[in-house]
C-alpha cells in the first residue's frame, strides 16, 4: 500500500544535501558550513529563550527580527521576509513569484534546488549556459524570460557579479521578479540590497547559516519592496502560519547585534581561502576566483571523482558534483587552519 501512495511522488526528484557523516576526526569540507562558532551572543540568546517560553508559540511575524534585519540593511521591516532557512525563502519566492508563462531563467550550472523547485511548483525554467571561464555572463540573459533567478556568488564555482552587472539584468528585464540569492555574499561580493529602493522587481535573499554560522539555526531572509514581501508573506501563511521557533528569532536578533563577531569571522574564512588558494595552486590545481566560504577547483591530471574518493579514505570529506560540466571539480569547503592544512597534506600525499 506504501508503495501506491509513495508512487504519487514518483516524478519528483528531490535536491540532494551534502552528507552529513559523524565521524571522529574527520575534516568535512563538503557543506559550506562556517569553520567557527557562532556569536557568544546568539548562543547565550537561544539557551535564554530554550531555558523560558518554549511552552509559547513564536510571534507568527518576527517582528522583532525584522525590525532589527531592517534597521541593519537600511530598510523598513515591511521589506523584509523571513523563514525557516534561505531553502525556505526561496521555495516561497519559487511559489509567489516566478511562474509566469514565460520561462525563468537560471545559470547552468547554479544551485541544483532551482530546478528541483521549478518541478515541484511546475515552472518553465531555461538554464542558460555558463561561458567559457565558467562565469555568469550577463549579456546572455537579455532574451524573453517571466523572471530571473541567480546566485551571487554563484554556486558552486563561487563566482560573483558585480553591482553593475546586477543593474544590467536589472535594465534588461524591468518588469520581471529578479531574485539574487545571497547566501555567499558576505565572503566578498557586493550585496544588491542597496538596488531594491530603486528597482521593484528585485528580491535579494541571503541567510545566517554560512557567515554567521547558524546552519543549524534555520534562519534565512528576504530583501525587497514591500509588495513583493506582501505575496511571500501570503504563501508563508499559505503554508506555516510559525516559520521560525523562537530559539531561532532570539538567536538571530542576538547575532546581528554582534557584529565585532561577524566581521572577524568573515575576515578570518576570506583569509582562510586566500591560503587553501595558495596551497592549491602550488599543487597543480586550477582555482577559480571565489568570493565564497569555499573553492572551486580541478586537477588537470586527475578526475574529481577519484580525489574525492582518496581524500575520503583520508578522512577528508569534500563535495563531488557528476554533472558532466563539473565532473573535474571538487568543491571545497573552507575550513579552520588546521583542516586545510590536513586536507593540502592528504592531496599531496595522494597526487
Ligand atoms: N542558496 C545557495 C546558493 C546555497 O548554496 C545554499 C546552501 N546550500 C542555500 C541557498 C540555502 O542555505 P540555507 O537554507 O541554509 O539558508
Amino acid at each position: 500500500m506504501s508503495r501506491f501512495w509513495s508512487s504519487l511522488t514518483h516524478d519528483l526528484k528531490p535536491y540532494v544535501p551534502g552528507e552529513q557523516p559523524r565521524m571522529a576526526d574527520l575534516v568535512k569540507l563538503n557543506t559550506n558550513e562556517s569553520p567557527l562558532g557562532p556569536s557568544p551572543r546568539a548562543l547565550e540568546a537561544i539557551r535564554g529563550e530554550a531555558a523560558d517560553t518554549l511552552r509559547l508559540y513564536p510571534d507568527p511575524q518576527a517582528s522583532a527580527l525584522r525590525a532589527a534585519l531592517a534597521a541593519y540593511h537600511h530598510v523598513q521591516p515591511e521589506q523584509v521576509f523571513v523563514g525557516n532557512g534561505s531553502d525556505e525563502v526561496l521555495a516561497h519566492a519559487f511559489a509567489a513569484l516566478l511562474k509566469h508563462d514565460a520561462p525563468l531563467l537560471f545559470p547552468d550550472i547554479t544551485y541544483s534546488f532551482y530546478p528541483v523547485y521549478c518541478r515541484l511548483f511546475g515552472i518553465t525554467y531555461e538554464a542558460v549556459p555558463l561561458d567559457q571561464a565558467m562565469r555568469i555572463r550577463v549579456a546572455d540573459y537579455h532574451r524573453p524570460a517571466g523572471a530571473l533567478i541567480l546566485p551571487n556568488p554563484n554556486a558552486p564555482t563561487g563566482i560573483a557579479l558585480s553591482r553593475a552587472e546586477i543593474v544590467t539584468l536589472l535594465e534588461q528585464h524591468p518588469d520581471a521578479p529578479i531574485v539574487i540569492d545571497e547566501a555567499y555574499v558576505d565572503f566578498g561580493a557586493e550585496t544588491a540590497i542597496p538596488l531594491v529602493a530603486s528597482h521593484r522587481n528585485l528580491l535579494v535573499v541571503q541567510t545566517m547559516s554560512k557567515s554567521r554560522a547558524l546552519a543549524g539555526l534555520r534562519v534565512g531572509y528576504a530583501i525587497g519592496d514591500a509588495d513583493l514581501i506582501e505575496g511571500l508573506t501570503r504563501v508563508k501563511d499559505s503554508f506555516n502560519s510559525y516559520p521560525l521557533g523562537r530559539p531561532a528569532q532570539a538567536g538571530a536578533i542576538a547575532s546581528l547585534e554582534d557584529d565585532a563577531h561577524f566581521q572577524e569571522s568573515r575576515a578570518r574564512v576570506i583569509e582562510g581561502r586566500e591560503r587553501l588558494n595558495r596551497g592549491l595552486i602550488q599543487l597543480g590545481f586550477d582555482v577559480l576566483p571565489s568570493s565564497a566560504n569555499f573553492v572551486f577547483a580541478r586537477h588537470p591530471a586527475h578526475e574529481g571523482a577519484a580525489l574525492a574518493t582518496a581524500l575520503r579514505q583520508r578522512a577528508v570529506i569534500v563535495r563531488h558534483f557528476s554533472a558532466p560540466r563539473i565532473a573535474d571539480y571538487l568543491r571545497i569547503s573552507v575550513g579552520t587552519d588546521e583542516q586545510i592544512d590536513r586536507l593540502l597534506s592528504a592531496l599531496s600525499d595522494i597526487l
